[in-house]
């Protein structure tokens, strides 16, 4: 699923990206607001309950507050009773004037035995009020009804006194057994009683109203703060008075968005987008740079194909190229072989007549004719017989022979070939083949031949000093010895471009050898093959004008039953032009 996902990501267009990006953002942004309005609620709720509390304390203060001054008057009234209603003035005014040092908003406290007022405390400021006749007071006397009517104390007000200011009055109705005597009315001074408040609990909560005039709660008359808080979001709370309820309203604070988590919430929903947008950018890069891979792969591959294609088409050329050479070197060797074997056939007719004719006492002139006869012929049969065993190595039809090879006798068809005619040109000729190992097998005419092709040229390119043949034994094994033979001259010397072709067919050391001294470059090619035939190898050392020495090393066995190698598989190599 998440590689699907990479994948589609991957091959998005690039103007996609910047829709995806916005749609992003608004994704993001909307996440934000909505964290910006649960912080808020959750603000909101807090100071609600906050608010509930505030109010709740105020409601208590307001009511423990109004309950003593309550107190106080009931006290009175319990006096009165326990009197039978029969009260002194003289009494009386100590015990009120006690009570109200004790209530702290009692503005005045007064008795009114058949609801006429006749006691009072404090006189002084309320001397009008002495002998008022409740019934005859309009403004007052349905209120008191009502409290005489219910037997109960009734909190009414806040009314505006004769002598200035507001006041509550606590009223209680007082019934002797049974039957009402009077009435005790207290007037508690509304304003000192909030100023009170408002020191308690520090302060009043803004906007706080108070409704309920003469206890009738929701229904009452607003009487304290603003009206305006009843309308708004506040807080409603009931507040029990004696005989009804005023009503609290406690606005509720604003809820004030914090811009600060908004501004952090916005940022974090931009950085989130942003590091999308990246992300999202380096994906559609990462497809783009596939894509381009991709296609780069397909054009290597039919690159490729083309190179096997082209390398197919060389290579089936080449081997046909190579087939036709092999049919037309074939072809050659045939024909080498075939015509070298029909001029020898006339040749030898012609040394052997020149021979004879040698023997019947020649003119000088006619001998000196048929000696150049004989050395021209000699010399045009050792060409052929080159050229037939190159032929034939080429044609693969040489086999090695595997026969015992005697030391002795080797050296001894070295020896004579050239010994009589190096004396002749006193030049000191030695052949040193003791190094040899006993009951050795292989080629012993090929491993003459080699010799004899060496010596021949030592021969043919030394005009004094000395030849010297020798072998080493570079290894002896149990089944075969691996030698070293070596012949070393005081002859004409080459330098070293000289040696670095002279191995290959056809190539003398410089042109003027054949004129001077014969041969046909091929000698040392055929020594090559069949050193390399006997799993050896041949070189030369030498220095121009001192002498050289060829050497070259094979390997013979020394199991009489085992065949030796064939030339076939060297063939190609010694023969490369
Ligand atoms: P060639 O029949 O011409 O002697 P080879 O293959 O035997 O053919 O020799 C190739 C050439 O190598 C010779 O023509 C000669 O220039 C050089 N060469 C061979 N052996 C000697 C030697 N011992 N001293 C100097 N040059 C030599």
């Amino acid at each position: 699923m998440f590689a699907k996902l990479q994948y589609r990501l991957q091959n998005l267009p690039a103007s996609l990206l910047y829709w995806l990006t916005l749609l992003l953002l608004l994704f993001f942004l909307g996440c934000a607001e909505l964290l910006v309005f649960e912080e808020q609620a959750g603000r909101g709720a807090e100071q609600r309950v906050q608010a509930w509390h505030e109010a709740g304390n105020l409601r208590v203060l307001i009511e423990s507050e109004l309950n003593a001054t309550a107190h106080i008057a009931s006290g009175v009234a319990s006096y009165i009773v326990a009197r039978k209603g029969q009260i002194e003035s003289a009494d009386i005014t100590p015990m009120l004037a006690e009570l109200y040092r004790q209530g702290r908003h009692i503005r005045n406290i007064g008795i009114a035995p058949a609801n006429r007022l006749n006691f009072i405390y404090p006189l002084v400021g309320n001397e009008a009020a002495l002998g008022l006749y409740y019934p005859e007071v309009p403004t007052q006397w349905p209120a008191v009804r009502s409290a005489i009517e219910k037997r109960q104390p009734s909190l009414a007000g806040p009314v505006r006194m004769l002598q200035g200011g507001e006041a509550l009055i606590y009223r209680i109705p007082v019934y002797i057994d049974q039957t009402y005597w009077g009435l005790i009315s207290t007037a508690i001074d509304n304003e000192r009683l909030f100023r009170h408040l408002r020191t308690l609990g520090r302060t009043l909560p803004a906007g706080f109203a108070l409704r309920g005039r003469d206890g009738k709660g929701s229904e009452g008359e607003i009487f304290m703060g603003d009206p305006a808080a009843f309308d708004g979001n506040s807080l409603l709370l009931d507040i029990r008075i004696p005989g009804g309820n005023w009503q609290m309203a406690a606005p509720l604070p604003p809820s004030q968005g914090k811009p600060l988590v908004r501004i952090a919430a916005w940022s974090v929903a931009l950085l989130l987008t942003g590091l999308c947008h990246l992300l999202l950018r380096a994906l559609v890069r990462q497809g783009e740079t596939l894509q381009a891979l991709r296609r780069t792969e397909s054009a290597l591959s039919g690159q490729r194909d083309r190179l096997e294609e082209e390398v197919r088409l060389r290579t089936a050329e080449l081997s046909h190229a190579r087939d036709r050479a092999e049919a037309a070197s074939r072809a050659k060797s045939r024909f080498l072989a075939n015509i070298s074997h029909e001029i020898r056939t006339p040749l030898n007719a012609v040394i052997g007549l020149s021979y004879i004719l040698q023997r019947q006492q020649p003119r000088p002139e006619q001998a000196d004719k048929l000696k150049r006869i004989d050395i021209a012929a000699n010399h045009l049969l050792e060409l052929l017989n080159n050229i037939l065993d190159l032929a034939r190595i080429e044609a693969g039809k040489l086999e090695l022979q595997h026969e015992e090879i005697v030391p002795e006798v080797l050296a001894e068809t070295v020896n004579a070939m050239f010994a009589e005619q190096l004396r002749q040109r006193d030049i000191a000729f030695t052949v040193n083949l003791a190094g040899m190992p006993k009951m050795l097998f292989g080629d012993s005419l090929r491993l003459g031949q080699m010799l004899i092709n060496y010596v021949g040229n030592a021969a043919k390119f030394t005009t004094h000093g000395h030849i010297e043949v020798t072998v080493d034994c570079l290894e002896e094994k149990d089944d075969c010895a691996r030698l070293h033979f070596r012949v070393c001259d005081t002859g004409i010397g080459l330098s070293s471009e000289q040696l670095g072709r002279i191995f290959a067919p056809f190539e003398q050391g410089d042109n003027s050898t054949t004129r001077r001294f014969g041969g046909s470059g091929l000698g040392l090619a055929i020594c090559r093959v069949l050193a390399q035939a006997m799993d050896g190898d041949c070189g030369a050392e030498s220095r121009l004008g001192e002498g050289s020495c060829f050497w070259f090393t094979v390997r013979l066995s020394k199991n009489a039953e085992k065949p030796a190698l064939t030339v076939e598989n060297h063939e190609s190599e010694a023969l490369r032009v």
